[in-house]
């Protein structure tokens, strides 16, 4: 596995912890460098802004039962993710 695909590139989760192991392309083929959770046949399940995205992750592992500092810090350098690089 390649550095790149180690981590989602939307969210930054592990892939190793992903449980369904990549997200899905159009075709259902497997899509390594996004998770099952952020990646779905072929499109994003979140549509927005990073700042939308990170919010949006830190209330699901907050629920999640992490506390608010793993959430913060877990989300803090998903803007230098390659979805969001260039945004
Ligand atoms: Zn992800």
């Amino acid at each position: 596995m390649s550095k790149e695909n180690k981590f989602c590139q939307s969210c930054g989760m592990p892939m190793s912890k992903d449980p369904q192991g990549g997200g899905t392309n159009a075709d259902d083929s497997k899509n390594l460098k996004y998770c099952s959770y952020c990646y779905q046949n072929g499109a994003f399940t979140f549509d927005g802004t990073v700042k939308e995205f990170q919010e949006f992750c830190r209330q699901e592992m907050i629920e999640g039962g992490h506390n608010r500092f793993m959430a913060w810090l877990f989300t803090r350098g998903m803007n230098r993710l390659e979805r969001w690089k260039n945004k």
